[in-house]
């Protein structure tokens, strides 16, 4: 590491993502830790971000002021309104961001394709290595069997998580809807209730299971007669998504403005 390695802000860095993420940016050999920013009112304000990951002390102390810590790539596990403040922010001192909150609503998505024409933003809802293959898997899938088999997504997740479905199901629905020829919006289920009649072929379910600490799981099945397909991931920790936006940010560094997503920082 020397003092041209990209400058880390993280944004979230007294949460369960941000904590994990600082310790990935510690133990990353070509990359320094700038700042670590937070909520300000956040109770963590002061403390060594390094101390509350539960690691080695990091010299950068958690800061409720973005708009005066200085960085290169801004990595940000916040909340839609933390990524929204954070961006303009970003914009403003044309700065790279790495987006992993979820939760991000149509507008709010599409202020960040706008920003993407300014600055460099990698966004993906899951930044880890087995989700982003499983993406390519559930393409495939829906090609081959989108026509003839039902299609159902059921996920899970700790007690405190705040959106539903995860931003991963969706992200998973998009893969398999796009190798079926079918466009999300249009046949996505949420919600089934009461009397709901026989099942719509071209439908996509989701089931959402919520409770414990349960990191992530994701399980998309391919239902036929006679024979079921189920393509599945389980999150046995955060690091995972951590190591991976990581990787995310030393590869944007420097990049031209666009949108990219995981599957760009892994390559074909
Ligand atoms: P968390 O609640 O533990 O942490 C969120 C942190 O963001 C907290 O420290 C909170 O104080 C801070 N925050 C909230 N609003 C803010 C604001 N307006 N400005 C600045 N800081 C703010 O949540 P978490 O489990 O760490 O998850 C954070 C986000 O990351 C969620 O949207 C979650 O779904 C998402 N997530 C994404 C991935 C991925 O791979 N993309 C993986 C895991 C979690």
């Amino acid at each position: 590491m020397n003092s041209a390695s990209p400058r880390i802000g993280i944004h979230g860095a007294a949460g369960k993502m941000g904590r994990a993420l600082v310790q990935a940016v510690q133990a990353h050999p070509a990359l320094r830790l700038a700042a670590a920013i937070d909520r300000s009112d956040a109770p963590e304000l002061g403390k060594d971000a390094g101390l509350l990951a539960g690691g080695k002390a990091a010299g950068v102390t958690v800061s409720g002021a973005l708009d005066a810590a200085a960085f290169d790539v801004l990595i940000d596990f916040t909340r839609p309104e933390g990524t929204l403040a954070a961006l303009e922010s970003c914009l403003r001192q044309r700065r790279a961001m790495v987006i992993g909150t979820t939760g991000l609503s149509a507008e709010q998505r599409q202020r960040i394709e706008q920003a993407a024409t300014q600055i460099p933003l990698c966004l993906s809802a899951n930044f880890s290595i087995g989700v982003n293959l499983c993406l390519k898997l559930l393409e495939q899938a829906g090609r081959a069997l989108g026509d003839a088999f039902d299609i159902e997504i059921v996920e899970a997740h700790h007690r405190a998580k705040v959106d539903a479905p995860s931003g991963t199901a969706l992200m998973m629905g998009e893969a398999v809807a796009r190798g079926a020829g079918r466009n999300l919006k249009d046949c996505a289920v949420y919600e089934r209730h009461g009397h709901t009649g026989a099942r719509d072929r071209e439908t996509i379910g989701f089931s959402t299971i919520r409770g414990g600490d349960v990191v992530g799981d994701h399980t998309v099945m391919f239902l036929g007669d006679g024979e079921r397909v189920e393509i599945s991931h389980r999150a046995t920790n955060r690091m995972n998504f951590a190591n991976g936006a990581v990787r995310a940010a030393a590869w944007l560094a420097g990049k031209k403005p666009g949108l990219y997503s995981m599957l760009d920082v892994l390559g074909p």
